[in-house]
């Protein structure tokens, strides 16, 4: 079930952890990573959209059209963030998205990474 997300062996060891996740690396290629990296090739920034977007009450089947990220991998993640947090991460920190135009300006600007923290 493990595997490794460059080289895709199942050598994998664990390694540590990093802010309270599992690490792990690979036997075969060295390649370090996280328990989330093994979900899919997604990077932190693209599961935190998806995750901010269904908390801010989207479905998981618009977060698929607009993300392109498969729903069953969002719930993926909504689990492990249920399950290993909070600690790194808090649903309440996080700023509303708000209305539907919004979210689409904010899914619009995601190349230019506006500073997202809103007080
Ligand atoms: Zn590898």
């Amino acid at each position: 079930m493990m595997e490794c997300p460059e080289c895709h062996s199942t050598h994998i060891r664990k390694n540590g952890k990093r802010r309270g996740k599992q690490n792990y690396i690979c036997a075969e290629c060295n390649r370090q990573f996280l328990d989330d990296y093994t979900v899919r090739g997604y990077s932190d920034e693209v599961k935190r959209d998806c995750l901010k977007m269904s908390v801010n009450g989207m479905g998981f089947r618009a977060i698929e059209r607009v993300k392109g990220v498969h729903h069953t991998t969002v719930i993926h993640w909504l689990k492990q963030v249920g399950e290993n947090l909070p600690d790194s991460y808090a649903p309440e920190q996080i700023p509303e998205v708000g209305e539907l135009d919004e979210l689409e300006t904010f899914v619009g600007a995601k190349k230019t990474r506006s500073g997202s923290r809103q007080q």
